[in-house]
């Protein structure tokens, strides 16, 4: 089957501009070559190039999730409230979730991911222990009202996911299914040739235990992950967990000495006023965990993660204190707080600051610290938490050895949810034993349209994207490097790469200047260009490889061999 598309016919129209509010490349890229527009922020228009893009990541990601057994479904988008009351997540998605009304004033949602009902159809079809394990998936629309829609569509508010479920009766059973998808989510990435680095997540407000994310090294990514230099160890800064710190002997440490401090706003002008390292400073964050003040004690040089601390506290809601909170409180002595003053306020603390440290902190009154404050015996950790920003250079929890860090797109996300889900739905089926048995799920995610984002990320150049030929829009562009004979031998190559079973986008537009050509075609980013041009009365042709730039003159009959046992 011949499968020739002509520029000429294409509905694609090249900018030799950058948008105006594109920050990242394959934002540019992908506005430039016509691959998709924006609607509004956060929604986009697949054109027809991008189309095959996608269609091409959800082939492969199709393929490979039927081969560890998946099957294939499609549920709506437009779903009821009432499944995501009862696990919660009606009110815990927070702004996120999209919440509309029908005409009767009944509400609704517009799915941000399906655990609900996928765990209310498998209620529904599955009775017995024999319907299990069952796996199953959709590629499908999802939606999230994301505070930061950007980078085009990495982060849109509508985008394309593959979603998939697994439903196990014993933990055996769900550690498998989460191997599975492992092993199939190994080979998607390696098939789209996407670079990927397999990394310890948090679990975040999915709840449930193991679970890692597949990320996509790039300078356009938001997550950023830790790796080890000398071992395997690989997480996301937010998942990396400190040892904890060793307990020291307090009474190594002389008492309390209440300092005026003037000037000292900042840990910087207090730790060179004392001369003491920021190290050895002790800083109090305030915040309000569900309405009530919390203070989180942090080494004065860290900062406190707040995705972190929203992650161990979840589902409590963190805010950030103002100034009226201040009010009516005189415990509470703005910029000089002290862990040794805090009476009626839980305080959180990192394990660095383990019982017998001795620290500099707040006085509890104004332009005075404290010096010799010692954990364990001036005030009380109410709770150790691992809340503060990751470093380069931490000891890495395995093997002590300096992280490092690194910026990616996170691509994938698998999930030992557990019995989560089945337990809020009561999701039984009978055992062998003619007992009731409760369920246990996983649940798996591939970012596919932002895969293609990340995709161009990784692989675009100065001149424009430079697509890995399994997800390629074309497996040829085929140029007219002239007028009439140039257009005809054109075609007649484009024809017969088309025969040779290959897809070849041919550019015959008449009008169009060949620099304008040769620009469109290292823009568009299909691997092999070839070029109709000076020597088509010789019926020579020039071959280029969009990646390397090599380039090599040789007959059709040649040209066109070659590029058909290349694609074999
Ligand atoms: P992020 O931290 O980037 O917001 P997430 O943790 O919310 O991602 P999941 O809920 O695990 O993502 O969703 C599964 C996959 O869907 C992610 O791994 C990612 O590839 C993709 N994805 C998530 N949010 C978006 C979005 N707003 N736009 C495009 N793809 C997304
Ligand atoms: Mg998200």
């Amino acid at each position: 089957m011949a499968q020739v598309q002509r520029m000429s016919r294409l509905m694609v129209k090249t900018l030799r501009d950058d948008p105006a509010d594109a920050e990242t490349l394959s934002h540019k890229l992908l506005v430039r070559a016509g691959y998709v527009r924006r609607n509004a922020a956060g929604i986009w228009s697949w054109l027809p190039l991008g189309m095959k893009v996608l269609e091409n990541v959800s082939r492969v990601v199709r393929e490979e999730m039927d081969a560890i057994g998946a099957q294939e479904v499609l549920l709506p988008a437009l779903l009821p409230k009432e499944p995501y009351e009862a696990t919660g997540r009606w009110d815990e998605y927070g702004p996120e979730l999209f919440r509309l009304k029908d005409r009767k004033g009944a509400e609704y949602l517009l799915g941000p991911t399906h655990e609900e009902i996928f765990t209310l159809l498998v209620k529904d079809q599955c009775t017995s222990y024999k319907d299990l394990p069952v796996i199953l998936y959709q590629i499908q629309t999802k939606y999230r009202d994301e505070a930061r829609p950007r980078s085009g569509i990495l982060r849109g508010r509508e985008f394309q996911m593959k979603d998939s479920y697994s439903f196990d009766t014993t933990d055996e059973g769900l550690a498998e299914s989460y191997a599975l998808h492992r092993q199939a989510y190994i080979r998607i990435f390696d098939r789209l040739g996407l670079r990927h680095k397999i990394v310890s997540a948090v679990s975040g407000a999915m709840g449930g235990s193991a679970s890692e994310e597949f990320l996509a090294p790039a300078a356009a990514g938001e997550d950023t992950f830790a790796y080890c230099p000398s071992c395997d160890y690989a997480a996301n800064t937010e998942a990396v967990t400190f040892p904890g710190g060793e307990p020291a002997d307090a009474s190594a440490h002389g008492p309390v000495e209440v300092l005026d401090t003037p000037d000292t706003p900042t840990i910087e002008t207090l730790a060179a006023f004392l001369d003491v390292p920021a190290s050895a400073t002790l800083k109090n964050l305030l915040v309000k965990v569900d309405g009530e003040i919390v203070a989180v004690g942090v080494p004065g040089d860290r900062e406190v993660d707040l995705g972190k601390l929203e992650d161990h506290l979840a589902p409590a809601a963190v805010e950030l204190v103002t100034a009226e909170d201040f009010t009516g409180r005189p415990d509470l002595v703005r910029g000089y707080v002290g862990p040794q003053g805090l009476e009626k306020v839980r305080y959180l603390a990192d394990p660095r600051i383990a019982a017998g440290t001795a620290w500099v902190t707040g006085a509890n009154q104004e332009g005075r610290h404290a010096r010799n404050v010692v954990a364990g015996r001036d005030f009380e950790v109410d709770e150790y938490l691992d809340v503060v920003v990751v470093e380069e250079g931490d000891p890495c929890p395995k093997c002590s050895t300096g992280l490092k860090l690194d910026r990616a797109i996170e691509i994938g996300h698998i999930f030992q949810l557990g019995r989560k889900y089945a337990d809020a739905m009561q999701l039984d089926v009978l055992g062998q034993n003619g007992k009731p048995v409760r369920v246990t799920m996983g649940s798996y995610g591939v970012g596919v349209s932002r895969a293609v984002a990340a995709l161009a990320e990784q692989t675009a150049d100065e001149q424009g994207l430079c697509w890995p030929a399994e997800i390629a829009p074309a497996d040829v562009h085929v140029v007219a490097a002239g007028k009439t004979a140039q257009t005809e031998l054109a075609l007649s190559v484009a024809e017969q790469l088309g025969e040779a079973g290959l897809r070849v986008l041919v550019d015959d537009r008449a009008g169009v200047s060949p620099g304008v050509k040769f620009t469109d075609a290292e823009l568009i980013g299909v691997p092999k260009i070839l070029v109709a041009g000076r020597r088509t009365a010789e019926g020579v042709v020039e071959l280029k490889d969009r990646r390397t730039g090599e380039r090599e003159e040789l007959p059709v009959a040649e040209a066109v061999a070659r590029l058909a046992s290349a694609r074999g």
